[in-house]
C-alpha cells in the first residue's frame, strides 16, 4: 500500500525521504510504494546486512531460536490494538516478529498465524521463506538475542508501561541497545559500524515522556512517537492514521513500517508532537461525543426520537460529525458501532478515554492552556467507569460511548447509571 503522507507546516512533505540516512527501513521507503512492504525484510539492505553478519560472527545466543530474516520487528504489547497491528506486519509486511507480551495467548495467536502462512504452498521454488514469530522474555532480550531486529514497535496501555518497557535498567529497550553495543565492541578487532534500530512507540502516552526518552536514545538509533487513530477496526484492516513525532530522518525511516499498518501518517513535529496531537484529538472527541449525547438526550426528553435525531437530523445538518456518522451512541443508528446492538462492548474502553483526558489535563497544565472542558469531560467518563464497577462489569470492556447510557440515561431520561444497554454483555 502506498504510504499516504500528509503535511507538516508549510512544507507539504511529510516523512520526506532523506538520502543521507542509511536506515534499513529508509531504503525501503526509496522504493516504489508498492514494494515498500516487501522491502522490509530485504537482506540486501546495508543496515540489515550489518546486523545479520554481526549475528553470525558473535556468540549470539540467538542462533537456534532467533527470527530468520535479516530484518525483523520486535513487537511489545499485543493487546486489542497491538495484536492486529502485528498480524499485519506478519501477513502484509512478511516481517519476522519477535513478540513480547505479558500474556501467552496473544503470542500464541501470532505464532499460529505464522504457522498457517508457512503451511501455504510455495508459489515459486525461489519464494522467500515465510515469516516467523518467536517470543522474547523481555524487550532487552528481543534486541540482545535477535540481532536481525532493526525496529521495535510498542503498543502499551499508558505512560508507566511505556516507561518500564523502554527504561527498565535491566530489561528495557535502552538496556538492549546498550547490550548490543557492548557485544559489538567486545567481539575483537575494530567494532563493526552499529546498525540503526528504529524505535516506534504507537501507544497513547505523555509527550514529555517521549521527549525525555528521545534524549536518551543513543545514535545511530532513531525514535518516533506514532500514536494511532481508527480503533480496532482500522487496526485489523491496516488502515490506521498515525500522528508522528520525531526528527525528519526518523519519520522518513518509519514511513514504510507505518505504511504496512496504516493508510495515513501525518508528521506533527519533533519528538512528543505525535503524542500531543493524539491527546488533542481525543480531547476534541471526548467533548464532542459527550455534547452530542447531551443534545440527543435533550431532544428525546422533548419527544423527538433519538434515532431520527442522530441519523436524519444531526447527520444532515450543522451537528454532523464522526460521532453521528460512524459511532452514534444510539442503538440501531450505525451498524458495527459498539452501541448498535445496545451492547456498548469496547472498542475503545472507557478507562482509556479517562486516561487520555488525564493526559490532556497534564499537558494543559504543563503549557498553561485553559482546559475547562477536559476536566468536565473526564468527570463524565469517570462515571462510566464507576457505573461498570458498580454492576460488577470489567470497565476495560465497556466502550466510552456508554456515556450516553450512564450519564444521559440512554436518551430515555434519568441518567446517573440507569438506562438500558448491554448489562448482560458486560457482566
Ligand atoms: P490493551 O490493554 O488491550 O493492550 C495492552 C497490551 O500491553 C496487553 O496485551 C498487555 O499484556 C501488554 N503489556 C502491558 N505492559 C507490558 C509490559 N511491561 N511488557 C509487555 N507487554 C505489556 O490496550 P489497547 O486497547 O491495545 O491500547 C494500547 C494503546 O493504544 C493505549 O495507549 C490506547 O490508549 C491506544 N489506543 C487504543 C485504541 C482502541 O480502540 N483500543 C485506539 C487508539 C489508541
Amino acid at each position: 500500500m502506498a504510504p499516504r503522507l500528509a503535511a507538516h507546516g508549510a512544507r507539504r512533505a511529510l516523512l520526506a525521504v532523506s538520502t543521507t540516512c542509511a536506515h534499513p527501513w529508509l531504503a525501503a521507503a526509496r522504493r516504489p510504494p508498492s514494494l515498500a512492504a516487501r522491502a522490509l525484510s530485504c537482506p540486501s539492505e546495508p543496515g540489515a546486512r550489518a546486523a545479520s553478519s554481526s549475528s553470525s560472527s558473535s556468540s549470539s545466543p540467538a542462533s537456534s531460536s532467533s527470527a530468520s530474516a535479516a530484518t525483523s520487528v520486535a513487537f511489545v504489547g499485543l493487546g486489542n490494538m497491538g495484536l492486529p497491528m502485528a498480524l499485519n506486519l506478519l501477513r502484509k509486511g512478511r516481517c519476522d516478529i519477535v513478540a513480547v507480551d505479558l500474556s501467552d495467548s496473544s503470542v500464541a495467536r501470532l505464532q499460529a498465524e505464522a504457522a498457517a502462512l508457512a503451511a501455504l504452498p510455495q508459489t515459486t521454488p525461489a519464494a522467500p521463506a515465510p515469516p516467523r514469530v518467536v517470543r522474547a522474555s523481555t524487550p532487552r532480550a528481543a534486541l540482545e538475542e535477535h540481532p536481525g531486529v532493526s525496529a521495535v514497535v510498542t503498543m502499551l496501555p499508558a505512560t508507566r508501561h511505556a516507561r518500564d518497557v523502554y527504561e527498565d535498567e535491566r530489561d528495557g529497550v535502552l538496556a538492549g541497545l546498550e547490550a548490543r553495543r557492548r557485544r559489538r565492541s567486545g567481539s575483537g578487532g575494530p567494532p563493526p559500524a552499529q546498525s540503526s534500530v528504529l524505535l516506534c512507540d504507537c501507544s497513547t502516552v505523555s509527550p514529555s515522556f517521549s521527549r525525555a526518552l528521545a534524549a536518551r536514545v543513543p545514535p545511530p538509533h532513531l525514535l518516533v512517537d506514532a500514536p494511532v487513530s481508527g480503533g480496532t477496526p482500522a487496526a485489523r484492516a491496516g488502515a490506521l492514521t498515525f500522528m508522528v513525532g520525531g526528527s525528519a530522518a526518523a519519520c522518513a525511516a518509519a514511513s514504510p513500517l507505518l505504511a504496512i499498518m496504516g493508510s495515513r501518517a501525518v508528521r506533527c513535529g519533533g519528538n512528543g508532537a505525535g503524542h500531543a496531537a493524539k491527546v488533542a484529538n481525543n480531547l476534541a472527541l471526548a467533548v464532542q461525543y459527550a455534547g452530542t449525547c447531551e443534545a440527543l438526550a435533550l431532544g428525546a426528553r422533548c419527544g423527538v426520537d433519538p434515532l431520527l435525531l442522530s441519523r436524519d437530523v444531526f447527520a444532515a445538518s450543522s451537528a454532523d460529525s464522526w460521532t453521528v456518522r460512524a459511532y452514534s451512541p444510539v442503538p440501531g443508528a450505525v451498524p458495527g458501532s459498539p452501541a448498535y446492538d445496545g451492547g456498548y462492548v469496547a472498542g475503545f474502553g472507557a478507562p482509556l478515554m479517562v486516561k487520555d483526558l488525564a493526559l490532556a489535563l497534564e499537558l494543559a497544565e504543563e503549557v498553561g492552556a485553559p482546559a475547562p472542558l477536559a476536566r468536565a469531560a473526564r468527570a463524565l467518563y469517570e462515571r462510566v467507569v464507576a457505573a461498570a464497577r458498580e454492576r460488577g462489569a470489567d470497565p476495560r470492556r465497556v466502550d466510552f460511548s456508554r456515556v450516553y447510557v450512564d450519564v444521559y440515561g440512554g436518551g430515555g431520561g434519568g441518567g446517573g447509571g440507569g438506562g438500558g444497554g448491554g448489562e448482560t454483555r458486560h457482566g
